[in-house]
């Protein structure tokens, strides 16, 4: 092995149900405007010839539980409670039917996003980097194994801040379903263990404040928290 300068850092990891063995994660996917209420919501239409995505570094993992800082650059950060896509074998210009194969589970995710810079990004046609690639904003629930999650379709998902109800619908709901994001995204990357997508998020996205508890599920998953701490 070549030396390095500093120390390679380790990739994050997210527990895996039944297995002693973490998934490391290398790289984050995330789909834009998967389900029509929140497109309405943000004030656009669904794009419906094809998926969108953004991307966020693995480095902004945190297992659920995490208690991670207001961030920087923002005045108003916001939750979004997601179903994430796990890919656990290779997969490369694949159909809906090989694509689905590579699936390795799915887990509850928040894409935390620091909206008020994403819609100036949108607002003057600049990329989404600084709104959605924040540091410590993709917070992971354990993985459960697709077998054992079962057909995806009737589950509802849902989020609390502090106990209320902010977000609630159901996988149905995805404009895009898990074996078309993967075959479409296949398209364009060689998926590989280690790669995992954020499906997006429902309806009734807002803003938390140091102290808020998020708390979210997905009917047959580990659930996902956060705690938002105050800002440094
Ligand atoms: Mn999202």
């Amino acid at each position: 092995m070549t030396p390095t300068l500093f120390p390679s850092p380790a990739w994050p990891t997210v527990p895996v149900l039944g297995e002693v063995a973490a998934y490391p994660v290398h790289r984050i996917f995330c789909v834009g405007r998967n389900y029509a209420a929140h497109a309405v919501e943000m004030g656009v239409e669904v794009d419906r010839e094809a998926p969108f995505y953004f991307t966020k570094s693995a480095l902004a993992v945190q297992q659920s539980g995490a208690t991670v800082a207001y961030p920087p650059g923002t005045a108003n950060y916001h939750y979004e409670m997601e179903l994430v896509i796990v890919i656990g074998a290779p997969v490369f210009k694949a159909d809906r039917a090989a694509a689905a194969k590579a699936i390795y589970g799915y887990a509850c995710g928040l894409d935390m996003t620091r909206r008020d810079l994403q819609l100036a990004a949108r607002a003057t046609q600049r990329p989404w980097d600084l709104g959605k690639d924040v540091e410590q904003s993709a917070i992971l629930g354990p993985i459960t194994k697709a077998a054992a999650f079962g057909a995806v379709g009737p589950q509802r998902i849902h989020l609390e801040v502090n106990g209320q109800v902010k977000q609630d619908a159901h996988l149905s709901d995805l404009i895009w379903k898990v074996d078309e994001i993967v075959s479409h995204l296949s398209g364009f990357y060689h998926l590989q263990a280690g790669d995992i997508i954020m499906t997006g998020t429902p309806a009734g996205v807002g803003a938390v404040v140091a102290g808020d508890v998020i708390t979210g599920g997905i009917d047959g998953l580990e659930p996902v928290a956060l705690t938002v701490g105050a800002a440094k």
